[in-house]
């Protein structure tokens, strides 16, 4: 019995050290104080600012959220269980957390405050902005987007000086041409819901960020599209899309 025990500690231990291990934290001045940005797997991100933790999409099944630290506000793109994931919420959440969303993510929690497309909010001192996120080609079976213009959302944050742009689940759309200098940018890359190489790069180009993390992948295709990327004069971070 006691060395079950033990083997259990162990195994518990060697997690949670794979764990930090893996999940490497990014710090950007912000002329405000730094702001830690740790992408913790598919399109999870956690945030750090001010003395405030802020979540993006968490999800259950990239991280153990057990062993994160609480929220203070956490954003949610859209309404995915890849995306909306309520076992991951109810880990970091407390009864203070703030919660910024779209009308469908609304309609299942009942809780959060909605902004649309276009519209902003200021919250815990932040300036949070709602911005399309949709398909352009990529369709269900049925005909209809996988990701309905107007109806998820990206977001732009804004940190002391610095711009972040998380796309959430989108394709290269107009829109990205308009958001101005971006310093960070989440963009994802997969098949059939999202973007695919050509469609990322040209993403990249209409956002032109400083630095991007490309997320939500099932693979990176680094030796194809580092080069391209690179040449733009952007710094890539590649992360890996599962720490658990
Ligand atoms: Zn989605
Ligand atoms: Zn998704």
């Amino acid at each position: 019995m006691k060395k079950c025990l033990y083997a259990l500690i162990c195994c518990s231990l060697f997690t949670l050290i794979s764990n930090a291990a893996t999940m490497k934290t990014e710090t950007y001045p912000t002329g405000t104080g730094d702001l830690k940005v740790t992408l913790l797997g598919h399109a999870s991100l956690k945030l750090e600012y001010a003395g405030k933790v802020i979540y993006v999409d968490p999800y259950s099944q990239v991280v153990d959220f057990s062993h994160l630290p609480k929220a203070d506000l956490i954003l949610i793109t859209h309404e995915h269980p890849d995306h909306l994931d309520v076992a991951a919420i109810q880990q970091v959440k407390t009864s203070k957390t703030k919660f910024i969303l779209s009308q469908a993510c609304f309609d299942q929690l009942k809780y959060g405050e909605v902004i649309r497309n276009g519209r902003k909010a200021q919250t815990l001192g932040f300036s949070i902005e709602a911005v399309p996120a949709y398909n352009l080609v990529h369709k269900r079976p049925d005909g209809e987007f996988f990701h309905p213009q107007g109806r998820g959302n990206g977001y732009v944050l804004r940190f002391g000086k610095l711009k972040m742009y998380v796309a959430g689940d989108t394709e290269n759309i107009p829109e990205m041409s308009k958001l101005g200098i971006v310093d960070i940018a989440f963009l994802p890359k997969n098949l059939p819901y999202t973007m695919d190489d050509a469609m990322f790069l040209d993403a990249a180009k209409k956002v032109k960020p400083k630095h991007l993390y490309p997320y939500h992948f099932f693979e990176f295709n680094e030796d194809k599209l580092l080069p391209e990327l690179k040449a733009l004069g952007i710094d890539v971070i590649i992360r890996p899309m599962q720490n658990k």
